[in-house]
C-alpha cells in the first residue's frame, strides 16, 4: 500500500527537523512558515513524522494509479 506524508499546515512551527531527516529530499519549507511535502517524490516511509517534535506529520494512505 502506498503512503505518503501530510503535515498540518496549522501546527508546523518550521523547525525543519523533517527536511533534515528526508533522504529524498522530498521536504521543502519555501515560505519559512510551513513544511511542504513533494508528493511526486515522497515514498511514504515516515522518518519526517518521526523526527516532528510537534507530532504534526501524519501518513496516509495514496490509492494505487
Ligand atoms: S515520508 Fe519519508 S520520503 Fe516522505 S517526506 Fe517523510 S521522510 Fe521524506
Ligand atoms: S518537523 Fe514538524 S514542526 Fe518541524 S518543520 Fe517539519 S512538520 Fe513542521
Amino acid at each position: 500500500m502506498k503512503k505518503r506524508a501530510i503535515v498540518d499546515k496549522k501546527l508546523c512551527v518550521a523547525c525543519g527537523c523533517c527536511m533534515k531527516a528526508c533522504r529524498l529530499g522530498a521536504i521543502s519549507i519555501p515560505n519559512g512558515v510551513c513544511a511542504v511535502i513533494d508528493t511526486e517524490k515522497c515514498v511514504g516511509c515516515g522518518m519526517c513524522a518521526q523526527k516532528c517534535p510537534a507530532s504534526v506529520i501524519s501518513l496516509e494512505v495514496v490509492a494505487d494509479e
